[in-house]
């Protein structure tokens, strides 16, 4: 029907983004799981598939602004609307070194994926939420995201990336009109091949911490940092 809600996951082939897809699948979504690689989005749907979950794909690099526009014009033509963008891409690059010593490129990749990443998603997806005048943005973020806990030396750029993000949502939540909202949330730790197989966290519970925010009302939050359903003070 015309009425069913179009959501879109970057980074859905594994980790936190495939569960993100899976559940909102399940939950009614008509879901586009993104991928920068064809071959593992397509493995990932088939996947899905066996669950009779019904997922599109559309081909993101996060890191290419070329492959962003693509996939909005695809988007547009096909469903013209998109009511819920989870940015769940990321990367995790650094070595234990801090941001004087390491090299610049670890900083400069870092914040080429989780920050201007997220910036150009945004802003080639949201004239598809203007258009409707309704729209839910998550932003996988991190506890690292944050300058009141400053304890975490050798995992500057990937902090200072998370923050930047938070920063992001924080000002993009007061440019943006009509019911459109823009959040960020910590996962919390996820055992996922980022996060590692001791990490206490699974991504089923990951995804269930994040997707409140895919179905919020009009005087639901925006611009606000949450872990488990609760503001974060970053
Ligand atoms: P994984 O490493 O398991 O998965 C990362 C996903 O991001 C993969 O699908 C990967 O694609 C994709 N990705 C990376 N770079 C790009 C790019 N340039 N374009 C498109 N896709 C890209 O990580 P998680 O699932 O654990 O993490 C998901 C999010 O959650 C990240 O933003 C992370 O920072 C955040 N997070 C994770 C925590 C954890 O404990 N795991 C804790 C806090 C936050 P590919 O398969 O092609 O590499």
């Amino acid at each position: 029907s015309k009425d069913i809600k179009v959501a879109l996951v970057t980074g859905g082939n594994r980790g936190i983004g495939y569960e993100l897809v899976k559940q909102l699948a399940f939950i009614g979504f008509k879901i586009i799981l993104a991928s920068r690689d064809s071959e593992m989005g397509h493995k990932a749907i088939q996947q899905l598939r066996e669950s009779n979950l019904d997922v599109s794909f559309v081909s993101i690099d996060v890191n290419n602004q070329e492959s962003i526009r693509q996939a909005a014009v695809a988007i547009n033509e096909k469903y013209g609307r998109l009511d819920v963008l989870i940015n769940n891409a990321g990367v995790y690059l650094d070595e234990n070194k801090q941001l004087l010593n390491m090299d610049p490129s670890i900083l400069e990749n870092t914040m080429a994926t989780n920050f201007f990443g997220v910036y150009h998603m945004i802003r080639s997806f949201i004239p598809l939420m203007e258009k409707q005048g309704y729209g839910r943005i998550i932003n996988v973020s991190s506890e690292y995201g944050t300058m009141s806990e400053m304890s975490y030396p050798g995992v500057g750029a990937y902090k200072m990336s998370k923050f930047a993000l938070n920063g992001l949502t924080q000002l993009i939540a007061v440019e943006i009109k009509s019911d459109i909202k823009i959040n960020a949330v910590d996962p919390g730790w996820v055992s996922t091949d980022m996060g590692g197989p001791s990490a206490p966290r699974t991504p089923e519970q990951a995804a269930e911490s994040i997707l409140w925010l895919a179905t919020t009302g009009a005087e639901g939050p925006n611009g606000g940092f949450f872990r488990d359903g609760k503001r974060i003070d970053w």
